[in-house]
């Protein structure tokens, strides 16, 4: 088969071979990949996570089932998977209690074992997971990282009805999956992005982050964010921050803008805010998230063919990418 290979960190590393395809083993499935997504953790694989030995990259892909290992029972040739794609051992306290991404042995694909920029991958029959035949296959591969996320960043902070949510970087990967799951909760959303169409993606206003503090103020009475969702870092933390109502709680998860970030304590008491991280999501959380698929939307912005992987990866790292970029496999 063909696989995109990285030798070592550098993006002129990273080579189209002609591979053995994987044997599976007899609890895993042979997956023939469709679509993968795009996200900051491959730029992260290629540049800056030491390889310690060659590795396939990409950690979010989908595809149809090709073969199924001898004691695989639940899977079958033809169906439609998305991959969760985090190794887990199963028995640690963490996976005992149902927080698989936070495993004592685990490790996410394309970092402890090969991603998905390839035209077959064998994952364990447990992480395929069976995706309504009417969700396409850009959806499928937009699951795993950009969904999963935000899917979990709102349940680390309990969002409730009629709660406000501010999203910093609405227009990103993660940030229309988190208005859209904030709208499935019944909660008012705030998006800051300068694209106008996240309104599509389940924005009820859209606002600047130069006047952002302002808006914020009179669009909720005064009474400012409940939760504010920050996928980029240091760059607007602070502002996120000062957005923050009583009992306000604000979940990052991403560091594309820098990781150091001050937290004013005053703030943080008087206030009773509480500052939540989150990291991927658990199996159960995906298997819910799949069932609300069919209701769910991606902005795909630019969809490139296998062998340009590589303009896809400049195109991914672009400013003005306005959507998500996408290798397509079909
Ligand atoms: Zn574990």
């Amino acid at each position: 088969m063909k696989a995109w290979v990285l030798s070592k960190n550098g993006i002129d590393n990273l080579n189209l071979k002609e591979i053995e395809k994987p044997k599976i083993k007899p609890e895993e499935v042979l997956i023939k990949i469709k679509a993968i997504g795009l996200n900051p953790i491959d730029s992260m694989v290629i540049d800056l996570i030491p390889v310690k030995s060659e590795i396939i990259p990409c950690a979010e892909f989908a595809g149809e089932i090709e073969d199924v290992g001898k004691n695989v029972k639940e899977l079958k040739k033809g169906d439609k998977v998305s991959v969760y794609n985090r190794y887990f051992d199963g028995t640690c306290s963490y996976c005992l209690s149902g927080e698989e991404m936070l495993c004592d042995n685990g490790y996410i694909f394309s970092i402890g074992s090969n991603g998905g920029l390839a035209e077959y991958a064998a994952v364990n029959q447990k992480n395929a997971i069976k995706i309504p035949d009417s969700v396409g296959f850009e959806l499928a591969a937009s699951l795993p990282v950009a969904a999963l996320t935000s899917y979990n960043a709102l349940d680390r902070a309990n969002v409730k009805k009629d709660e406000f949510v501010v999203v910093v970087g609405a227009s990103g990967n993660t940030g229309i999956f988190a208005l859209q799951f904030a709208k499935m909760r019944g909660a008012k959303t705030i998006a800051i992005s300068s694209k106008d169409w996240v309104k599509d993606y389940g924005a009820d206003y859209v606002i600047g982050y130069e006047n952002a503090v302002e808006e914020v103020k009179k669009i909720t009475n005064s009474s400012m964010a409940n939760i504010v969702i920050d996928s980029i870092g240091e760059k607007l933390w602070d502002l996120g921050y000062s957005l923050l109502g009583k009992n306000g709680r604000m979940v990052a998860f991403g560091t594309e803008t820098g990781s150091n970030a001050k937290i004013d304590i005053s703030q943080l008491y008087s206030k009773q805010l509480s500052v939540l991280g989150s990291t991927g999501g658990s199996l159960k959380q995906f298997s819910e998230m799949v069932d609300k698929s069919n209701n769910l939307n991606v902005k795909v912005w630019k969809k490139f063919n296998f062998q340009d992987a590589k303009e896809a990866f400049e195109e991914n790292n672009n400013k003005e990418k306005n959507g998500r970029v996408m290798i397509s496999l079909q």
